[in-house]
């Protein structure tokens, strides 16, 4: 295992519930640091843009709506395996389906408003870290 970061975005949902704290200590709990991190208002052409792997799917539309419904946490995660570790830690996208203790589970609502997105490759964390962040924001 090596130490990686990835990107993580707490969702409207959750921002609207006033659980980012909660979210977060969930991550800092499991050893998931938070290097960087800032509260935002997507554009639609960012949402449209950072979403551009799903444009051909049938939610692509209304996941973007969604994502500029209200703020955003962005940030980036660091630790041990962390781009899979996270995604343990999310749970499945489907909160109907996600297990016991994962933050999908707890505070997910539907299979859009999941609460949490999380990188899924190293290639798409580099990618996804670089659409937020300038390294001069990452503090480490
Ligand atoms: P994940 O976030 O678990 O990596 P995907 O990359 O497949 O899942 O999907 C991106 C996001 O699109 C999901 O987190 C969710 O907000 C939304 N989404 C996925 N599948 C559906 C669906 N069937 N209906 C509505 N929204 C969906
Ligand atoms: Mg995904």
């Amino acid at each position: 295992m090596a130490v990686e970061r990835t990107l993580s975005i707490i969702k409207p949902d959750a921002t609207a519930r006033d659980i980012t704290g909660k979210i977060n200590a969930k991550f800092e709990g499991v050893s998931l640091r938070i290097v960087a991190q800032k509260r935002i208002r997507l554009t639609l052409a960012q949402a449209q843009a950072f979403y551009e792997v799903h444009a051909e799917r049938s939610f692509y539309d209304e996941l973007c709506e969604y994502m500029v419904s209200g703020p955003v946490v962005v940030q980036v995660l660091e630790g041990e395996d962390a781009i899979s570790h996270h995604r343990d830690v999310m749970g499945a996208t489907n909160p109907a389906n996600a297990a016991d203790e994962t933050i999908r589970k707890e505070f997910g609502v539907t299979v859009q408003e999941n609460s949490v997105h999380g990188s899924d490759s190293p290639e798409t964390a580099a990618r996804e870290i670089a659409f937020f962040f300038s390294q001069v924001e990452i503090a480490g």
